[in-house]
């Protein structure tokens, strides 16, 4: 069979993710599929699950946790953005509370005073 350039759609893409993880996908469908993952968030999307699924399960087979480990220190570090905007309303949120109780303390004393 000839092999020629040509581009996968995500309907194919099903088809080439098992084997992407698996190390099996030569090196043309290697490319095919990486080109479409540039253009797919969907399909990126997809295989961020499957590879989550799937480092999982060799976790759970192997007991070892270093791929999935450096993983998730991955999308940690990707995330950093995200993470820091939690934290500033997480302060947010502390300085409310502190605030509140202050206020609150200040009720109770005018209510004990008057
Ligand atoms: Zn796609």
């Amino acid at each position: 069979m000839k092999k020629e350039k040509k581009e996968i759609r995500c309907k194919d893409v099903e088809d080439f993710l098992q084997p992407y993880l698996e190390d099996k996908l030569d090196k043309n469908d290697t490319k095919l599929l990486i080109e479409h993952l540039k253009d797919c968030p969907e399909c990126m999307d997809e295989l961020e699950i499957r590879y989550l699924l799937y480092e999982g399960l060799k976790l759970l087979e192997s007991g070892q946790d270093f791929n999935l480990k450096a993983e998730l220190e991955e999308r940690l570090y990707q995330s950093e953005q995200h993470v820091l905007m939690i934290d500033r309303l997480k302060t947010s949120a502390v300085l409310f509370v502190v605030a509140m109780g202050i206020f609150g303390t200040v009720q109770l004393v005018l209510m004990m005073v008057g």
